[in-house]
C-alpha cells in the first residue's frame, strides 16, 4: 500500500481514491514514547532550538518512518512548510503541494482539488465515492461532539482525541468507525461530567498530555476544540469543494472568528483558552481574538511534548480563580 505522509489536514478523500493511504506524522509523533528522543535526533540533524516543536517531530517521524512521500500545504497551514519540503525533497522524501486558496475562492478551490487529484490519479468523481464512505464516519464524530457540549458526556480531552485522529482515521478508516461506534455507545449510557465552567480552546492541539485533565481538576471543562473540530470536517456539505470550502483552520482569522462565535454561543461557554505553539507565527492570533471575543481569554504557550509546564500552570490557576470569583 502507497503510504504518503501527511503534515496538516488535506483532501484525504483525493489520496484515498487515487490508492493512497494518509499517514498523518503529527499523530504519530504526539502518541511517540521517543519524542523527546526524535525532537533530539532533529536537532543534531540541524534544526534550531528555536524552531516549533511540531515541524521537528514531523520532520523525524517521516525519517524514522521511512515515508517516500508527503503532501506539503504551502498555503493556509504553517510558514515554516515550504523550508520543510526542501530540506525533505534534500533528503529524497517527494512532496506533494496543495495549496488553501487564499480569498476562500470556489472556483480555486475546485482548481486545486482537481491538479490535487491529477497528482494522485483520480478524479473529483471517485474522491466524491471516498468522500461518501468516510461521510458516515463524520456523522458519528459529530455524535460524539454533541456529547461533549450538550449532554456533558464525553470530556474534552476525549474529544480532543477522536477529532484529531479523523485527519487520517488513524491509517484504517474501517476499524476507526468500529472503534467509534463502541466508544459512543459507552459513553451514552454513562453520567454528565460535573464540572460548572464552560471552556472553549481554540488554536493549534496543544504540545501538553494533561492539559485537559488538569483543566478538569480546577472545575472547568473543555466543550469546544475549536481546530480539532475543524479538521474533522464536522460540518454538512453537499460535495468535497464545500467540504473544504467550509474548513476554517486555512483562511484568515476573521472567518475563523465567526464560526467561533456561533459555536460559543452555541454552547454556552463561559472563558476561553488560546493556546499557541512556541517559535509559531499564530501566536499572533491572540492579539485579534482577545479583542473580538467578549469572553475572558487566557493565551497559553506550550514548546516541548510532556506534562504542562509549570509557568503555563500557574497562569492557568489564576485565571480559573478570576473565573470562580
Ligand atoms: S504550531 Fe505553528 S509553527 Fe508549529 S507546525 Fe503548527 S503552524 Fe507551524
Amino acid at each position: 500500500m502507497r503510504q504518503v505522509g501527511i503534515t496538516t489536514t488535506v483532501p484525504i478523500e483525493i489520496m484515498m481514491a487515487g490508492g493512497a493511504t494518509p499517514v498523518d506524522l503529527n499523530n504519530i509523533f504526539m502518541l511517540s514514547s521517543e519524542r523527546d528522543w526524535l525532537l533530539s535526533r532533529a536537532e543534531n540533524f540541524g534544526f534550531p532550538n528555536n524552531q516549533c516543536s511540531w515541524v521537528k517531530g514531523v520532520f523525524q517521524v517521516a525519517r524514522e518512518t521511512g515515508i517516500k512521500e508527503v503532501v506539503g500545504v504551502t498555503r493556509g497551514d504553517c510558514s515554516s512548510t515550504e523550508k520543510l519540503l526542501e530540506i525533505f525533497q534534500m533528503l529524497g522524501i517527494k512532496s506533494i503541494p496543495f495549496a488553501y486558496p487564499a480569498d476562500r475562492s470556489l472556483p480555486d478551490l475546485i482548481k486545486e482539488l482537481k491538479k490535487f487529484a491529477r497528482r494522485f490519479r483520480t478524479d473529483l468523481g471517485k474522491a466524491e465515492q471516498a468522500r461518501g464512505k468516510l461521510s458516515g464516519i463524520r456523522k458519528k464524530l459529530a455524535e460524539l461532539d454533541r456529547l461533549t457540549w450538550q449532554t456533558n458526556q464525553v470530556s474534552g480531552f476525549e474529544n480532543h482525541l477522536w477529532l484529531v485522529s479523523a485527519s487520517d482515521f488513524n491509517r484504517d478508516p474501517a476499524r476507526f468507525e468500529k472503534e467509534l461506534e463502541a466508544f459512543l455507545k459507552m459513553a451514552k449510557v454513562r453520567p454528565a461530567f460535573p464540572q460548572a465552567v464552560r471552556i472553549a480552546y481554540l488554536g493549534v492541539p496543544p504540545i501538553f498530555d494533561d492539559l485537559y485533565q488538569v483543566i478538569e481538576q480546577m472545575g472547568a471543562r473543555v466543550v469546544y476544540n475549536e481546530v480539532q473540530r475543524e479538521f474533522a470536517m464536522l460540518k454538512p456539505a453537499r460535495n468535497l469543494a464545500e467540504q473544504y470550502l467550509k474548513y476554517s483552520y486555512p483562511n484568515d482569522i476573521f472567518y475563523r472568528v465567526s464560526e467561533i462565535k456561533k459555536e460559543i454561543k452555541k454552547r454556552q461557554v463561559h472563558a476561553v483558552i488560546h493556546y499557541a505553539q512556541t517559535f509559531c507565527h499564530r501566536q499572533m492570533e491572540s492579539l485579534v481574538l482577545r479583542r473580538a471575543l467578549e469572553l475572558p481569554l487566557l493565551t497559553l504557550e506550550g514548546d516541548r511534548p510532556g506534562p504542562i509546564e509549570a509557568r503555563a500552570r500557574t497562569r492557568l490557576e489564576a485565571f480559573m480563580e478570576m473565573l470562580a470569583k
